[in-house]
């Protein structure tokens, strides 16, 4: 065998376990079939901007060990996420906190009046919730719920709100304090420079072929390394023998304004039915840059997964994780293959959860 470690894919996971693997003297290749590294964290300069071509990332993590990895391949900024929500031409502050229940009901003062709101709103909801529908308005109110989380989700996941796990929407905070911070996480930031850089940094030293997919050359690939670091979609893997696992991709329409500052914040979550993206990004807000003549801007719409696409999101409903539970069933037999990041483990992950994932499974390999 040629290699230790086949890697195939060169996103977070793929990446942080290279570069475990090389550090710890193994020989590895890594091989994407995209034309660059990073996978859906790649941001690309333009216009002196960089910008993240696969959707805007803000890393944050409670996970300190996550963290002194990262920073030690570049260092980050103070950047913390604090997304506006626009509806129609009303303008919200997110996640939901008392900025945001000040403005959607004008007697609230105190967090007192809002949680009055809050319990009155809930009450048509009994017991446990049982989808993101009821979960949503156990959390926040009807009213919040139909301004600011339907039509946005709507639109994200192409189902109704009762339809979907309730999981997506506890990702978000919900605040009695005037917080616009949207994650809750100890750690929070950009990369200087980008995560191309990041990434880059990881694969320091490690053979890397771009263009190259591990189906093209199955068997071959096979023979070259005594373990395979499988980073792409589970059911492509096993030739979908057990069925289609589905996915939601996105289209991203990017444009370049002479303009120095397009809407005054790097995120605005569009979330009604008025327009058909989600989000607009102003890339150069990840990075504090108010003086650069021109701005590069991206409008994010969530799309039906078609072949060809890129697999954005899983879609973990029942029916889906069931499918993807026999998946891991066969993955699990395999002695010589780890499966691992967001499409391989059928998982939303996070990217400080894929790199934790990706050093768990490295230190279970010694
Ligand atoms: P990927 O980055 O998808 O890497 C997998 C790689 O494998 C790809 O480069 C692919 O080309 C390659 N590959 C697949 N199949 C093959 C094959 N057959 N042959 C060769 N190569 C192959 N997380 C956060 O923490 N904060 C955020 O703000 C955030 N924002 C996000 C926004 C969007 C729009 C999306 C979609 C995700 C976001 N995430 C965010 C999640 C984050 O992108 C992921 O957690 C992380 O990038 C997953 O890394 P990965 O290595 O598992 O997968
Ligand atoms: N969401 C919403 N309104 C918003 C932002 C998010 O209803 O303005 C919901 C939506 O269902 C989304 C989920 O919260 O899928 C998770 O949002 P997050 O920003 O974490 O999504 P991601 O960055 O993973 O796309």
């Amino acid at each position: 065998m040629k290699y230790d470690y086949l890697v195939v894919g060169a996103g977070l996971f793929g990446a942080t376990f290279a570069n475990l693997a090389k550090s710890a003297g193994k020989k590895v290749l890594v091989i994407d079939k995209r034309p660059n590294i990073a996978g859906n964290v790649y941001t690309e300069n333009i216009e002196g901007i960089n910008v993240h071509k696969y959707g805007a990332h803000i890393f944050h993590t409670d996970y300190k060990d996550v963290w002194d990895y990262v920073n030690s391949f570049v260092e980050f900024n103070r950047y913390t996420n604090s997304p506006v929500a626009r509806i129609g031409n009303e303008i919200y502050n997110m996640p939901f906190n008392m900025n945001t229940f000040s403005k959607i009901w004008n007697d609230v003062f105190t967090p007192e009046d809002a949680l009055k709101h809050i319990e009155e709103e809930k009450k048509e909801i009994t017991g446990e919730p049982k989808n993101l529908e009821e979960q949503a308005i156990s959390l926040v109110g009807r009213t919040i719920y139909e301004k600011l989380i339907k039509g946005y989700t709507e639109k994200q996941w192409n189902r109704d709100c009762s339809e979907l796990p309730s999981f997506i929407i506890k990702r978000l905070p919900v605040r009695l304090t005037y917080d616009n911070n949207y994650f809750n996480d100890k750690y929070q930031g950009v990369p200087i420079g980008g995560y191309t850089k990041l990434v880059e940094n990881m694969l320091k030293g490690i053979e890397v072929r771009l263009n190259t997919d591990f189906f093209d050359n199955r068997e071959d690939y096979m023979k070259m390394a005594n373990k395979i670091i499988y980073t792409g979609a589970i059911d492509e893997y096993y030739d979908y023998s057990l069925g289609k696992l589905e996915y939601r991709s996105l289209r991203f329409d990017t444009k370049i304004y002479d303009k120095v500052n397009y809407q005054g914040n790097a995120v605005i979550n569009y979330t009604g039915h008025e327009v058909d993206y989600t989000r607009v990004i102003e890339h150069k807000h990840f990075e504090f840059d108010t003086t650069s003549p021109k701005t590069v801007v991206t409008y994010e719409y969530p799309s039906d997964y078609k072949e060809g696409m890129e697999k954005y999101y899983t879609v973990n409903d029942d029916k889906n994780n069931k499918l993807a539970d026999e998946y891991r069933k066969l993955s699990k037999k395999e002695e010589n293959i780890i499966f691992g990041g967001r499409l391989a483990e059928y998982k939303y992950y996070d990217m400080d959860d894929v790199i934790k994932s990706a050093m768990d499974r490295f230190k279970g390999e010694s």
